[in-house]
């Protein structure tokens, strides 16, 4: 990643005064091949990298910060000033009920965010309404109407005309109503979810422009799928160069996706990234931290928002009770380690929790694991602990050879696998005496990156 690379490149600058031209190229090679790594645009990188050259340039070396560690800094405040240091807010009229115009492509996640942000404000204390003027799949009506109701917002569904031919004008027709509905019902927020190409296309742009005139919103959120990285960024263009977008929001960051479509689209766009779009679930959304997708560029993790991941999926009491017995010294037992198993898949898939740990210090290659993460794999192990007697869960010595073919049978799965298990079982149980005994020193190895 980012990170390492960059301190690597930079061993050898140790002990000099300035960053000079010359041993800056190396380290501007590393950082153009890691953003490119992260999806971000070729253009962005260029501008990216041109700016960081020049702040880097003749900055004095202090004693402080190692060389290295100079330029790590100065890359991660730049990336974080381009996507803007603080929370974006969401814009609201003076006069309700305001209306957000959600935009973009078929698939990036239009229907599905425009229920995640409706949630979202009602949980905030909104009243919010939806609407889907998607007038040409009746699939995609149908599809808002079911997640409306899953999360008890409030819906104008609207009757489309069938003699009419469908088209803008009843897009504009329903919109309007459910405008006015929305305020005739004492809602303050209209989400109106839109039609998508597979591409920019003309009667779309159209369409959008003319909703725009129509609605005078708030808000026009472009929804990019974080995975198309590049793509997303001619799609964000195109639609910023038409309607001008208030911000964008990132969807489907639960997958592979490194984050750097949000560094290219603000770049692009200039407007702000305003939410992340984390899972198939409705309330798989948060709002967006710059600082905290430059630290999962960079590598250092994103621990931030695991910590709230963690603080409002598991279960206190029973967290610090394990730590404290597991780090206490009184060792962890199979038993312990099937309740972990419990609680982290919880949170969320395996790999969007390995993907938040830093790569680099005591977590190295654990977001590399990330991409060859067996998601059954988790339950597989559950059922092979499932498969002990209770016994054998608090002394795992007991298992002997026999015993692990009952269990490899018990639980459908090969001798091989019950033996992995307990392998693995056995460098965790190491690893936590370890930990428990010099957690000082792991501080200190993790405060020096
Ligand atoms: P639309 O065509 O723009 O309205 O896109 P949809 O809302 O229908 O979403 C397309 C697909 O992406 C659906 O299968 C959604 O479940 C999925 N999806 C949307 N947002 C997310 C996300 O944040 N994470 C994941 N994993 N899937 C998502
Ligand atoms: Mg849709």
């Amino acid at each position: 990643n980012l990170s390492e690379k960059l301190q690597r490149s930079f061993k050898t600058l140790r002990g000099q005064g300035t960053i000079t031209e010359e041993n800056i190229s190396d380290a501007m090679r590393e950082i153009r091949l890691a953003l490119l790594e992260s999806d971000v645009n070729l253009e962005v990188v260029k501008d990216l990298v041109e700016h960081i050259r020049v702040k880097a340039m003749g900055t004095q070396v202090t004693t402080a910060l190692s060389p290295s560690e100079q330029i790590v800094k100065i890359v991660h405040d730049e990336l974080v000033t381009l996507l803007g240091k603080d929370i974006a807010k969401f814009r609201t009229a003076s006069q309700p009920p305001s209306v957000v115009l959600m935009a973009g492509l078929q698939g990036s996640g239009k229907t599905t965010t425009s229920a995640k942000l409706a949630q979202w404000l009602k949980k905030g204390g909104h009243r919010p309404m939806l609407v889907s003027v998607d007038v040409y799949r009746p699939a995609a009506r149908a599809q808002l109407a079911v997640v409306a109701k899953s999360t008890g917002v409030n819906l104008y569904e609207g009757k489309l005309d069938e003699s009419v031919q469908n088209g803008t004008p009843e897009v504009l027709r329903l919109a309007k109503e459910a405008k006015k509905e929305a305020a005739n019902f004492g809602c303050d927020i209209l989400i109106v979810d839109t039609a998508g190409r597979l591409g920019i296309d003309a009667v779309l742009m159209d369409e959008m422009a003319e909703l725009k005139k129509l609605l005078n919103p708030s808000e026009i959120l472009f929804v990019a799928d974080a995975m198309t990285g590049q793509d997303a960024v001619n799609s964000a263009k195109a639609f910023n160069d038409l309607l001008t977008i208030t911000g964008a929001i990132l969807t489907k960051m639960d997958g592979d996706a490194r984050g750097g479509a949000a560094l290219s689209i603000r770049q692009v766009t200039g407007a702000p990234i305003k939410f992340l779009g984390t899972g198939e679930k409705p309330d798989a959304f948060e709002p967006f931290h710059p600082d905290r997708i430059v630290s999962r560029i960079m590598g250092h993790g994103d621990i931030a928002t695991l910590l709230e991941r963690a603080e409002s999926t598991l279960d206190k009491g029973k967290a610090e009770a394990f730590a404290k017995k597991a780090l206490g010294g009184q060792g962890f037992t199979l038993e312990d380690f099937r309740e972990q198993l419990r609680q982290i898949k919880k949170m969320g898939s395996m790999k969007s929790i390995l993907k938040m740990l830093p790569s680099v210090g005591p977590f190295a290659g654990m977001a590399q694991a990330a991409e060859n993460v067996d998601e059954s794999q988790f339950t597989r192990v559950e059922s092979i602990i499932n498969s002990m007697t209770n016994k054998e869960r608090q002394n795992a010595d007991l298992i002997n050879g026999s015993r692990r073919k009952r269990i490899a049978a018990g639980s459908g799965v090969t001798v091989a696998e019950v033996n992995n298990l307990l392998r693995q079982y056995a460098q965790m149980s190491k690893m936590f005496k370890t930990m428990g005994g010099g957690m000082g020193g792991g501080m200190k190895a993790q405060q020096r990156l």
